[in-house]
């Protein structure tokens, strides 16, 4: 593969957000380097093996279309995603797919060393890939590197946890199993409601995702035989396409910051150990569970929390709960707060009233005090609660796009992102704002 030395449009972070960036900037034509230092693409939606997608419609209207819809119909053409669930390797594969038509050039195993800025403007971004630097100059660039790694670098303002008390959210390895019996689990689940979730759906349809979540019983009594970590509170599985495996979401690492080597270091044992001691007790105990057995941990452990760049408007939790619209629209969501507690700090999960949703402004992917650099995904301009809700995937991947479609109207018409006209970029956009 040959590197050019300069690109319209670099896009650091190959996560849903980055893909999304990268394939609207591609598909309108502009030159897109997409950087990424795994050997993959998909960040959390591959190497953290997160799915299934949250919540994004109101009255069977989806609030995300564009690349998101595009990435899902691949998924479901190579037999990889029912419902809203999806195999982490169809999405890897999805991606490639759609990118490599928007002639995005991808550069995987590649580290970023360092940012050259003029002030407001970054330059040059310096990369050590194939044991070598190379330096490659960039019109616009487009932080999705979910940590906010490029404003980092570039010492531009950033925040990180909690306002007051800085905690960040826990964080959790996913697992898949395989060989569980899906219909005794439901028929255990559904004579003791009491052992699991109030908002649990009884109405087990197998050919659709199902969401199991609770097992509170089991928890307990094997953390006071010291079995399980205490941390653990419950055991969450979503199923598969097609299949009798499991999805996990269930282990919950403490008081470490997902954004430091060391403190991942930590978080990737404490995450295997909790793993393989829920895997050992539903084996064990749980009906359903008898013929089951561990097919895979993630790549990585999840990280649902770390920097937020600070931008020309700051998305709050108020903006979520009072549905706010803004006349810079650049995306909708509709999933509410939602903060997986940190130690001394309880969870929350605050669903919108059914039919309301919420506005992003394009200002909350300016970065304040940079003139040619975007954010998107989980790293958007927003306070804690803020962040919590507009983290998933579908809402990331919108931000993403929007972030794509801005660094290209802002090269083809030679225009800095903070002097479009917004009818031009809304032009550009997937959704309508009257369809609801
Ligand atoms: C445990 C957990 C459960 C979740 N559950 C759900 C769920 O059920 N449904 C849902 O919709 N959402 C869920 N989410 C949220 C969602 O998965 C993420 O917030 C979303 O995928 C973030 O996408 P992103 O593209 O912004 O960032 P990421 O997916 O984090 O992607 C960032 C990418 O940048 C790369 N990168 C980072 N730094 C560098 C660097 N210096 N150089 C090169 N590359 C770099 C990373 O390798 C990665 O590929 C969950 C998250 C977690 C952690």
């Amino acid at each position: 593969m040959q590197l050019l030395h300069e690109y319209d449009i670099i896009v650091a972070g190959a996560g849903i957000a980055g893909i999304s960036a990268a394939i609207k900037a591609g598909n309108m034509g502009a030159s897109v380097l997409l950087i990424e230092h795994y050997g993959f693409v998909g960040g959390m939606s591959t190497a953290g093996m997160v799915s299934p997608f949250m919540k994004h419609s109101i009255n069977g209207v989806s609030l995300v279309e564009g690349v998101f819809q595009s990435i899902e119909k691949e998924m479901r053409k190579i037999g990889g995603m029912i419902d809203n669930g999806f195999y982490a390797n169809s999405f890897r594969s999805a991606a490639f797919n759609l990118l490599s038509s928007a002639n995005v050039t991808v550069l995987l195993h590649c580290e970023i060393e360092a940012l050259k800025k003029n002030e407001r403007e970054i330059t040059e971004i310096h990369l050590f890939a194939e044991q070598n630097r190379f330096e490659i100059k960039g019109k616009v660039f487009i932080d999705t590197t979910g940590d906010a790694y490029l404003v980092y670098t570039g010492g531009f303002n950033w925040v990180k946890g909690d306002e007051k008390t800085g905690y960040l959210q826990a964080l959790t390895l996913f697992f898949r199993m395989g060989g569980i019996n899906l219909v005794k689990v439901a028929e255990y689940a559904s004579a003791n409601r009491h052992d699991f979730f109030n908002w649990m759906d009884y109405n087990f349809n197998f050919d659709k995702i199902i969401s199991v979540a609770g097992f509170f019983s089991f928890v307990k009594r094997a953390i006071n035989e010291g079995r399980l970590p205490k941390e653990i509170e419950y055991i969450f599985f979503t199923t598969l396409p097609e299949s009798e495996e499991g999805s996990f979401n269930t282990s919950n690492v403490l008081g470490l910051d997902g954004s430091t080597s060391s403190d991942l270091t930590k978080a990737e044992l404490i995450g295997r150990k909790q793993a393989n001691d829920v895997v050992k007790l539903l084996q064990d105990e749980v009906p359903g569970f008898e013929n089951s057995y561990l097919l895979e941990t993630a790549t990585q452990i999840g990280v649902r929390e770390t920097r937020r760049a600070i931008g020309d408007y700051v998305v709050t939790g108020i903006d979520i709960s009072s549905g706010s619209k803004f006349e810079d629209a650049i995306a909708r969501g509709c999933y509410g707060i939602d903060i997986h507690g940190q130690k001394g700090e309880n969870s929350r999960m605050e669903h919108l009233r059914e039919g309301e949703y919420y506005e992003i402004p394009f200002r909350s992917l300016m970065v304040k005090d940079a003139d040619n650099l975007l954010v998107a995904g989980r790293c958007i301009s927003s306070t804690r609660e803020g962040h919590s809700a507009l983290r998933i995937m579908p809402t990331s991947s919108a931000t993403g796009e929007a972030a794509g479609a801005a660094a290209a109207l802002s090269v083809r018409k030679g225009t800095g992102l903070r002097q479009l006209i917004y009818s031009d970029l809304f032009r550009e956009l997937s959704y309508n704002l009257k369809n609801l």
